[in-house]
């Protein structure tokens, strides 16, 4: 089997079928393994190209790193606590408590001071009635989060201080363009099934030593031939199985994985072979699915200026910050990592812009950051961070199956029930095993899946 793709997912496939007995060979197009999470060496200091976090509720992701030999190398908060910051010195805090879902979240909504007695009514009321949507019903891909929120008169300000807070850094986009069917999977999920899943995890070590450089050991281990630098041309299908192209060389393969980014994706997969609801589509279709930017602001002070390991900012441009500084020889609190997500503003600004516009608001929320020296500011930038999950978009996720046999689909951007995430990425990866597996003649039995997908 060739998996072509060397992100999370492909990563998954390609272990998931050496697990089975299947010869494999990983082709990544980049030099190194990890896809869309890696680091890169700025002036000696290893940056992650974006602040990467997951939930408890990521158990596959979680039974991921354990696979890779990283569940070390994470931390996963005991109960979730998120401080708040707003420009205006408010100083809030998200906390879940021991209680059943959804009462976990009653005491500190009821102390949630940038939400009104009317507002907080309106949240919870909207929170209750959330619970009760099924994210599978396609009718929910037909309007926005916001539009939906309107029916419940949750004003702008109460969508910002509650709902997009986690909505933003988890479906890229903000309620007012995102699917109400993607919206509701991450706060079910996430927040209101389960006292528990909305923990927020993080990595202890740059994203490259967690994901790709373990991954490769693993796939070592586990017997796949890995080759990076090895960028696919072309897959041609034919009576006896695959021809791929990759740098002037013809592979010959039983069965593809093609774990590939979708617009990728698009321009790899055969004529026709696309299947969308089980219908034979054109590949160009993905292009429907959109990308949407995430910004990263990685600011080092000369003095402490964030004292929580994370923050999140409301009411102005300051979205998510992390306290980046272990690892660095730096005391807590000086290496803020700001995450910009959904954008589309920020991406073409240049850094020198997003420094002029960025470190007085960083001032404003972070009180201490006004009599800090800035020793460092770096932009990291990801233009197609993630596929655009508005309405109609799920409509355009394909399932790992194609219409050619043997060549199965991976990737965040598959119809996996998640947004574009890690978790999203390695169950992909699961599916596509599982659907390209029985297309070879395996000598072990297919593992299990660990939770059904
Ligand atoms: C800045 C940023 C922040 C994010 N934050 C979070 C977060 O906090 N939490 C979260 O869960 N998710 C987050 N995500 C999303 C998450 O990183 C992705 O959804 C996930 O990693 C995608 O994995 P993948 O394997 O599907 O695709 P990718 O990681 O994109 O992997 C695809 C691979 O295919 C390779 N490839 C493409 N074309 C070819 C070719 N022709 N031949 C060979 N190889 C090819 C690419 O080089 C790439 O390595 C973030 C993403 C970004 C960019």
């Amino acid at each position: 089997m060739v998996v072509i793709g060397g992100g999370l997912a492909g990563i998954t496939a390609a272990l998931t079928a050496a697990e089975a007995g299947v010869e494999v060979t990983l082709l990544e197009g980049r030099p190194r393994l990890g896809g869309a999470t890696f680091s890169l060496n700025r002036d000696g200091m290893w940056l992650d190209n974006g602040q990467h976090v997951f939930l408890r509720c990521c158990t596959e992701y979680l039974a991921f790193l354990d696979r890779i030999g990283s569940a070390d190398k994470v931390y996963l908060q005991p109960r979730l606590q998120v401080p708040v910051r707003t420009p205006w010195g408010t100083r809030a805090e998200l906390r879940r408590s021991a209680l059943p879902a959804p009462f976990h979240l009653s005491s500190t909504l009821a102390r949630y001071p940038l939400l009104t007695m009317a507002g907080r009514a309106r949240v919870g009321l909207a929170a209750l009635a959330l619970r009760r949507l099924d994210p599978t019903d396609p009718a929910l891909d037909e309007i926005t989060f916001a539009a939906w929120l309107d029916r419940f008169k949750v004003t702008a300000r109460e969508r910002e201080a509650m709902w997009d807070l986690i909505g933003i850094a988890t479906l890229n986009l903000p309620a007012t363009e995102a699917s109400l069917a993607m919206a509701v999977k991450v706060f079910r999920t996430g927040v209101l099934d389960r006292n528990d899943g909305a923990d927020i995890g993080w990595s202890l070590v740059p994203l490259q030593e967690l994901h790709g450089d373990a991954a490769g050991r693993a796939l070592d281990r586990a017997g796949v031939r890995v080759r990076v630098r090895a960028r696919v041309q072309a897959i041609d299908p034919g009576p006896d199985g695959f021809a791929i192209d990759v740098d002037g060389e013809r592979l010959a393969a039983d069965a593809v994985v093609l774990a590939v980014p979708h617009h990728d994706a698009a321009r790899l997969l055969p004529p026709r072979s696309l299947l969308l609801d089980g219908v034979r589509s054109d590949p160009t279709l993905l292009a429907g699915l959109g990308t949407s930017p995430i910004v990263n602001l990685h600011v080092v002070y000369d003095r402490p200026v964030l004292d929580t390991p994370l923050a999140c900012g409301i009411g102005g441009p300051v979205q998510w910050m992390f306290d980046r500084s272990a690892g660095h020889g730096l005391e807590p609190g000086r290496y803020v990592a700001v995450s910009l997500s959904a954008a589309t503003t920020e991406i073409d600004l240049t850094s020198a812009r997003l420094r002029d516009r960025f470190v007085p608001e960083l001032a404003r929320v972070l009180p201490a950051a006004r009599a800090a020296r800035i020793e460092r500011f770096v932009v990291t930038k990801e233009r197609a961070a993630t596929f655009r999950p508005a309405p109609g978009s799920g409509r355009l996720r394909p399932g790992p199956r194609t219409a050619v046999p043997g060549l199965a689909l991976a990737g965040a951007w598959t119809a996996t029930g998640w947004p574009a995430t890690m978790e999203g990425a390695v169950r992909s990866g699961l599916s596509a095993a599982h659907e390209a597996l029985p297309h070879l003649g395996r000598t072990r039995a297919i593992p299990e899946r660990t939770t059904p997908l």
